[in-house]
């Protein structure tokens, strides 16, 4: 086995392909026995970071340390990290067993100690049973479970996986990231998880590191970058879908009293603006209620479409300056109704339109700090 180490460091890590910077300045320390995920959308850069991290491309700018041990120009098969990717690329001719005994025999582990590893990781992943098939005769969800084995068998000081549940339906990649959170809690390998996917970040990571466009703009536990986007971006991708035009009609500390379409509604202030200026209110459409139920405010709307979701409805409508609003209500509603919005002022985070102020550096964690260059 690798040696463990207390922190993987990455200072200033970029890569640009031309002229174009994928990954710009990340800085980033990653705890030993930690589970990390990037999040953001297509094009953000955080399979660079992942490749950068596995050694797969090589860095522009920065360096990586393991500890005390500067690793960025090692070979990749060098580093001792396990890798798992979208595509499983297991080896079809080899049984499961085989694929994962594999890198066991590269590493010229004594004949006994393989077999006992590889079983012993294949009750892992509850593949047992499957040891003697081929992947071609296994379900997705068994295969990317083999190519999970395969990586944690050499028990790597550092496990690698790029949307390794894309490929999957719904329920299985419910059930996969059941598994890889329970083999991360019993195993403890320091995990760094690449996806687009709010919800699978959120539910596996320990922290959470968003990215647009190469530049870090929040790190932070699930509860804080859920709880308090650091900007407008971040919101965004986490569930704030409203983001409403507004003005700042007053503001008393960090509340802010804010007009828009005949409405009256109360915000808390995420870029310390100014009485008079213009905002964005983010809010989430499961905390906009029709009023009556909630005394934060008064937004009228109109109903434009209502979607029938089991236990509630999703709902679209329309404010009288043109602007659509999206919420969920238990009751019943039908395009034409006029109603009542209403959000609690928690609920409603109040930033600068875009393009008017960078992104918030984030104090949240010490020692992390986003980068807005
Ligand atoms: P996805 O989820 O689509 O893979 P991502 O967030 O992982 O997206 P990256 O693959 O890291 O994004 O790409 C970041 C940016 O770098 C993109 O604009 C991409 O076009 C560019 N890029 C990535 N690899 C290369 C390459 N080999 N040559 C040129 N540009 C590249």
């Amino acid at each position: 086995m690798m040696s463990r180490f207390s922190t993987l460091s990455l200072d200033k890590v970029s890569r640009s392909f031309g002229r174009h910077a994928a990954l710009r300045e990340l800085e980033l320390e990653i705890r030993g026995g930690e589970f990390v995920a990037l999040l953001g959308p297509s094009g953000c850069g955080k399979s660079t970071a992942l490749n950068c991290l596995a050694g797969l491309l090589p860095l522009t700018g920065g360096a990586i340390r393991l500890d005390d041990e500067r690793i960025d120009r090692i070979a990749p098969e060098r580093r001792g990290f396990g890798m798992v990717f979208q595509s499983y690329a297991l080896f079809p001719h080899l049984t499961v067993r085989g694929n994962v005994a594999f890198g066991l025999k590269m590493a010229k582990v004594p004949k006994a100690d393989i077999a006992r590893r590889a079983d012993r990781a294949l009750e892992m992943v509850q593949l047992t049973e499957h040891a003697h098939k081929r992947p071609g005769q296994l379900s997705g969800g068994q295969q990317q479970r083999v190519a999970i084995a395969r990586a944690i068998v050499l028990e790597p000081r550092l496990v690698l996986m790029d949307e390794p549940l894309s490929n999957l339906d719904a329920s299985l990649r419910l059930e996969m990231r059941t598994e890889i959170r329970r083999l991360h809690q019993s195993l403890g390998l320091t995990t760094v998880y690449v996806t687009h996917d709010q919800e699978e970040a959120l539910s596996l990571a320990d922290r959470l590191v968003v990215l647009r466009d190469g530049i870090m703009q929040q790190v932070g536990t699930p509860e804080e970058v859920y709880g308090r986007p650091a900007n407008r971006y971040v919101a965004g991708f986490m569930g704030y879908r409203n983001m409403l035009d507004v003005t700042v009609a007053s503001a008393t500390g960090d509340r802010l009293s804010l007009r828009f379409a005949d409405a009256q509604l109360t915000g808390l202030d995420r870029d310390a603006l100014a009485a008079g200026g213009r905002g964005v209110a983010a809010i989430r459409p499961e905390d906009l209620d029709v009023a009556g139920e909630n005394a934060g405010g008064r937004i009228p709307a109109c109903i434009e479409v209502v979607e029938y979701h089991g236990r509630e409805l999703a709902v679209q409508a329309r404010l009288s300056d043109g602007q659509q609003v999206h919420f969920r209500t238990g009751g019943r509603l039908a395009p034409g109704d006029r109603v009542d919005l209403a959000a609690a002022p928690e609920r409603v985070l109040v930033f600068a339109p875009e393009g008017e102020r960078p992104p918030e550096p984030v104090e949240d964690v010490p020692r992390q700090k986003a980068v807005t260059s």
